[in-house]
């Protein structure tokens, strides 16, 4: 199926000012490769966190930039490795990516994946690989004129190996890149589920009045319980779900096969619960369970899925 060269207007991001001169980019719909960015303008240059999938949504971000504010994106943060939020890299010269030490390590051993077995049809266009420049991996601040802006690492794995928050103080606004899917249905398969779950008590505790998650709609301090309680009972579930799926015997694709998602159904990228259940499985001590891969993981959400592709918009 031939997709479009530019990016429809159902799926069109924008940037919209969350607080003063701080900006989200929510990408609907949220799902594969559709992520979230933040922008933060300076009296002279810009700062971008996290950049997008292919070359077209990251010109259309670009585009966006430029009609908001003359000052160029003089830094760009990397929330982890994955490829929606760094592979716009390369298409920000005068930047200085910065990143995680565990992400920028899981990139340049990566490099640009190749994801062609389970995205055909993403048209990524011309992609430079772009590793970040400095890495940090406890609490850095930046200081933007009088703004400050703390990338906290967390110690430990969650989304990836190597996620950073960042948090703007005197804004009370928090970006948490993956950590948490708004609406969609977490994925922890290059990371942990137990640590995801330790993450978002840490995202809890920042008491922030406004949340930019990694995907999906950003969302205020009111709603702030009820997003996390989601994305925590989700992840309790597939907890419980492997520990069933080990007393039975059974693989994570079979679990995932005979598991009714019941309310969790409503999440996006439901065939997630195949490659999560693999990692929920990891981190059982007596499951005997042995580390397929992430392409073996991914395989199993295709299997899940009925053979049918991810949905995917990007
Ligand atoms: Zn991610």
């Amino acid at each position: 199926m031939p997709s479009a060269h530019n990016v429809s207007e159902t799926h069109q991001g924008r940037l919209r000012e969350i607080a003063q001169n701080v900006f989200s980019y929510v990408q609907p719909d949220g799902t594969w490769f559709i992520n979230n960015m933040g922008l933060i303008v300076g009296e002279t240059e810009a700062i971008s966190i996290d950049t997008t999938s292919t070359e077209r949504r990251n010109r259309s971000y670009i585009d966006a930039i430029e009609a908001l504010t003359s000052n160029p994106v003089k830094l760009v943060v990397n929330t982890h490795h994955h490829a929606d939020h760094t592979h716009g890299n390369f298409m920000f010269p005068d930047a200085t990516i910065v990143a995680h030490s565990e992400c920028r390590r899981v990139m340049v051993e990566t490099g640009i994946p190749n994801y062609r077995s389970a995205f055909p049809d993403v048209e990524w266009g011309e992609l430079k690989f772009r590793a970040p420049d400095i890495t940090i991996s406890g609490l850095t601040t930046l200081h933007l004129d009088d703004l400050a802006i703390e990338l906290a690492g967390l110690g430990y794995v969650a989304h990836t190996e190597g996620d950073l928050l960042v948090w703007i103080p005197s804004r009370r606004v928090l970006f948490t890149g993956d950590l948490i899917f708004n609406g969609g249905t977490p994925f922890a398969l290059f990371g942990s589920i137990e640590g995801t779950l330790r993450a978002l008590d840490v995202i809890e505790n920042y008491e922030a009045e406004v949340i930019v998650p990694g995907h999906g709609p950003a969302f205020k301090k009111q709603q702030t319980s009820e997003v996390l309680n989601s994305q925590r009972d989700y992840l309790r579930f597939v907890q419980a779900t492997a520990l069933l799926g080990v007393r039975k015997n059974r693989s994570p694709l079979e679990q995932a096969m005979a598991t009714d998602l019941g309310i969790f159904s409503s999440l996006t990228d439901s065939e997630r619960l195949a490659g999560n259940l693999h990692v929920a499985y990891r981190e059982i001590s007596a499951s005997g369970y042995i580390w397929q891969g992430t392409a073996q993981a991914i395989k199993d959400m295709i299997v899940y899925n009925k053979g049918q592709l991810p949905h995917c918009v990007a």
